[in-house]
């Protein structure tokens, strides 16, 4: 496999004034390139944070990160920010989920666009309006030549989301990271937000990260997956393994939490019980095992004493003590029929 973006035993922590946060713990994937990564994770999981320090925008005042990101090769790990500064924006680019937090109030979006494209290219004013004009119209702003001087306020939450995607498109990154991007959006939008970044990723060859918790959006545009719980990655696979024959019971959680497609009813969504873990004191062994309803199932104590690693079980990577034909019998027996 080609490896485009490759990080490896990534490890962030943050100081606070109640202690150690352990944000990100022993995290390792690969990206090809023009291809998309699903993160998916309730919040506090370590979504952001790992992505974050992927791009170099933690605080280094009171987070440390261990470990190593490669992109195409280079680390970026203890990269002087200058030069981490040179390749956000121009070679991997980042989209929020708050645009009005992401867009300045202050500066008209076809100027905000402008900006990135300037620094990186050289290129004059003229040219940046011309460039942000173009991106306006390629992200499906309607009349971009006038839109290019409105001021984000007066764009609605749908158009100021492509403005993003505008924006973090206008160097041709090779990366995007898009954290949660559709998520403050309505259902349509939120589908026309995924297509659009599909169709850029067509024609530009992006890789993409995209993070989020709904897995419904996941099955849309990931080719593989990683589920992550307490900092940690617990699953991890193509789209269709971890979607459709989940591993581990957090996935199987989540999985009774997406929407079917062909049901005639909107069946409500199960919220998997129990809230996640403190990240200052994350519980010992497995750290899902106070929400795990199969804890039982595993032989001993195991659950509580021994954290599981990441294994190849029934054909991809999860991270959980009950055996590979357990797993089977659960997932075939009780996840699926429900
Ligand atoms: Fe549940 Fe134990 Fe598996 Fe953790 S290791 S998910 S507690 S069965
Ligand atoms: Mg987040």
């Amino acid at each position: 496999r080609s490896s485009f973006l490759s990080v490896q035993d990534l490890r962030v922590r943050f100081r606070t004034e109640d202690g150690i946060v352990k944000a990100v713990n022993d995290l390792s994937f690969e990206l090809e390139a023009g291809k998309t990564l699903g993160i998916v994770g309730e919040s506090g999981s370590g979504k952001s944070v790992s992505n974050l320090a992927v791009m170099g925008l933690h605080n280094p005042r009171n987070t440390t990160i261990e470990g190593s990101v490669k992109l195409e090769g280079q680390e970026l790990l203890g990269m002087p920010q200058k030069e981490l500064e040179q390749l956000r924006g121009n070679k991997m680019a980042m989209i929020f989920q708050d645009s009005l937090a992401a867009l300045s109030p202050y500066y008209t979006v076809g100027r905000q666009i402008a900006e990135p494209f300037m620094k990186h290219t050289g290129a004059n004013k003229k040219q940046g309006r011309e460039r942000a004009i173009e991106m306006l119209a390629k992200v499906g702003i309607p009349q971009p030549d006038k839109r290019v001087d409105s001021y984000p306020h007066q764009f609605s939450g749908g158009m100021r989301q492509r403005a993003m995607i505008a924006m973090a498109l206008v160097c041709n990154p090779k990366l995007i990271i898009a954290d949660e991007p559709t998520t403050a959006l309505d259902v349509t939008v939120q589908a026309q937000i995924v297509d659009l970044l599909k169709e850029l990723q067509q024609e530009f060859g992006t890789s993409i990260i995209f993070i989020t918790h709904d897995l419904g959006v996941i099955r849309e545009i990931a080719d593989d997956v990683l589920v992550m719980y307490a900092g940690r990655a617990v699953e991890r696979g193509t789209m269709r393994e971890v979607l459709k024959t989940p591993q581990h019971p957090y996935g199987w959680g989540l999985l009774s939490s997406i929407p079917r497609i062909n049901a005639s009813v909107d069946v409500p969504l199960q919220p998997i019980p129990g809230t996640p873990p403190s990240l200052l004191n994350p519980p010992s062994g497995c750290a899902f095992n106070p929400r795990c309803e199969y804890r039982e199932q595993v032989t001993g104590d195991k659950c509580r004493t021994e954290r599981p690693a990441l294994e190849i079980a029934n054909g991809h990577l999860s991270a959980c003590h009950l055996t590979a034909a357990q797993k089977q019998s659960i997932l075939t027996e009780q996840i699926l029929p429900r």
